[in-house]
């Protein structure tokens, strides 16, 4: 049996989080908490980083911080996870949801301008699959026109764009340490804070709305509460399970991407002879193999495929679907511009199993039992 994911481990981790249960330390911001933070800003090079409960809510902690309230409008990809979209929605903004290029399906900068009003507060992107969208171009027309960028960065940590790492484009990043990304805290996320403008006030805002931060420094005499805020921080026990991931950071990035690049030497063939489509990467990315994905011709061809994936013990699984047309999309957003790739394009793709340690054994079976299922389909038309 091949399963689509595994949770990363890395030996020993047990160790860590007996390390913390046996502290008697096991709330927020404790040593671990501490470490992952400054490995992470090494990594990246990033000014701050917080971790948080999950992905989403760092999200959450970003539309907070740019004070998305009633009737902000955030220009955000119809091709993404819900919760790129729902975080707006809980601040009652509104998510103006735009197209996604084709090759990369990475949101369409050349239609931000067009979706931009009055309302608008900020252009939230996400990066599919460990490649970057356009984020010089998109930070630009944010300059422009005074508005904040987030990036949906859930995916790609590791992952760089033009030399730099994504998620440290533009104001603010989230990352995800879900069980199927990268680096992992079972359920786990982190917050990228790039403008230094908005440093003090994170602080507030994930400590409750209080200045206890500025407490434990000593600059006030008492804390208090002083801003909007919630609780944004995760026990010790996870940021220790996320630790020896940190420590083998790189080690895990080259195994992924690694992987990445045998499925597509595997499959190419079948790119070449126009059965399939695979992922692009355009020559500013610099991947982290979060993701591989096949592009089939059509929705029940990807269907099908599964299908005869799963009958070999092999389990691939589809993708986002488009969420202007989502029931709570209608509901809450609206789509501005044509919508030429996004439902077209994200209705072919399947996604093959990827995870840390993924043998190429494994993943010689999956790329042979892909060529069967087309042999076979080649064998009925004739
Ligand atoms: C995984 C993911 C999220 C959500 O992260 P959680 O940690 O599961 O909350 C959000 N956006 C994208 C693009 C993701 O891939």
């Amino acid at each position: 049996m091949i399963p689509f994911n595994k949770a990363p481990y890395v030996e020993g981790a047990e160790q860590y989080v007996l390390d913390v249960i046996k502290s008697r330390h096991l709330m927020g911001d404790g040593p671990y908490t501490i470490k992952d933070q400054e490995i992470l800003e090494e990594k990246t090079n990033c000014r701050k980083v917080f971790l948080t409960h999950t992905g989403t809510d760092a999200l959450e902690f970003a539309c907070l911080l740019a004070d998305i309230g009633p009737g902000d409008e955030v220009i955000v990809p119809s091709f993404t996870f819900p919760t790129t979209a729902a975080c707006i929605t809980l601040f009652h903004g509104t998510p103006v949801f735009i197209d996604c290029h084709k090759e990369t399906m990475a949101i369409d900068e050349t239609k931000i301008e067009a979706a931009i009003t009055e309302r608008t507060k900020a252009i939230m992107v996400m990066h599919y699959a460990g490649v970057g969208c356009e984020m010089e171009k998109i930070c630009e027309i944010a300059k422009e026109h005074g508005l904040l960028v987030i990036e949906d960065a859930a995916q790609v940590l590791g992952a760089k764009w033009n030399g730099k790492a994504l998620g440290t484009f533009g104001d603010i990043g989230c990352i995800s340490f879900h069980q199927t990304k990268n680096y992992t805290m079972g359920e786990g996320g982190a917050i990228f804070i790039n403008n230094p403008d908005l440093i003090d006030r994170a602080y507030i805002l994930r400590d409750s709305g209080t200045n206890a931060y500025a407490f434990e420094q000593g600059l006030v005499p008492a804390y208090t509460w002083v801003d909007k805020g919630s609780s944004y921080m995760p026990s010790e026990l996870q940021a220790a399970y996320l630790y020896p991931q940190m420590l083998k950071f790189d080690e895990i990035n080259k195994d992924r991407v690694k992987s990445f690049w045998s499925y597509y030497e595997k499959l190419k063939d079948l790119k070449e002879t126009g059965k399939l489509d695979l992922p692009f990467v355009p020559k500013q990315a610099e991947i982290n193999g979060h993701m591989f994905y096949v592009k089939t011709k059509d929705f029940d061809e990807m269907n099908a495929l599964r299908k005869y994936l799963k009958s070999k013990d092999i389990y691939a699984s589809f993708h986002y679907q488009p969420l202007h047309s989502a029931k709570a999309g209608r509901m809450f957003g609206r789509f501005v511009g044509e919508d030429i790739n996004t439902t077209a394009e994200s209705r072919r793709i399947l996604r093959l199993p990827m995870f840390y340690g993924l043998t190429e054994e494994e993943i010689t079976e999956v790329a042979n039992a892909i060529h069967e299922f087309y042999n076979k389909q080649g064998d009925t038309t004739k």
